[in-house]
């Protein structure tokens, strides 16, 4: 790709190195920018300078938040005894957004992978224990992705709290909604015939 403005080969290039944005894309985006008013751009530029630069992780459960303590967390409402746990925080907006949990979250920020050299020291799973001691958790509900690591990192942390008088559940793994038991992977149906619920349950959370 040939410019004839530095500047604009330099906005180009720092947005081709986004996640899924390819040099067109970035061109594109640009383009789009340049055809706006400066102050316009201005508020899109300072967004982005200010989120990053200001934005906090929280003391507790490591969400992002804009103060020491996150707004879930500081929360009166949420039930503060029960205690999600999650990869990142995407997962956290996943789980928000079904707006069917009223508990407050723990972010490990990864899953035990040794393949990738991550351990349980990198991860925030000291502090998770320290909270079960410290604060008056009555449940942890794994909300981790079903696979080999997910497994791992739930056995890692299960047998740490064995000694507490916590409850330890996971989030229940089974056929999706609006999907066709045949088409359904053998580990997944195996599972939900494993973990089956009474009906009265099934029928009362619907
Ligand atoms: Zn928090």
């Amino acid at each position: 790709m040939q410019f004839s403005s530095a500047l604009l080969e330099n906005a180009v290039n720092e947005f081709a190195k986004l996640p899924g944005i390819g040099k067109k894309t970035a061109l594109r985006l640009v383009l789009h920018l340049l055809k706006q008013e400066p102050e316009k751009v201005g508020l899109f530029g300072e967004a982005i300078i200010k989120m990053r630069r200001e934005i906090r992780f929280c003391q507790r459960c490591y969400n992002v938040a804009d103060a020491d303590i996150c707004s879930i967390c500081s929360n009166s409402m949420r039930r503060q005894e029960l205690v999600c746990v999650v990869e990142n925080i995407r997962d956290v907006i996943a789980i928000e957004s079904t707006q069917q949990f009223s508990g407050t979250y723990h972010i490990l920020g990864g899953i035990i992978s040794p393949l990738d050299g991550i351990g349980p020291d990198q991860l925030h799973i000291e502090a998770l224990i320290q909270r079960v001691q410290k604060e008056k958790i009555e449940e942890i509900i794994f909300a981790l992705n079903p696979n080999i690591q997910g497994d791992t990192t739930i056995y890692y942390i299960q047998k740490k709290l064995q000694s507490y008088p916590v409850r330890v559940t996971t989030i229940a793994r089974g056929i999706a909604f609006g999907g066709e038991l045949e088409y359904a992977d053998e580990m997944t149906l195996a599972r939900s015939i494993t973990n089956r619920l009474p009906v009265e349950s099934y029928v009362s959370n619907r």
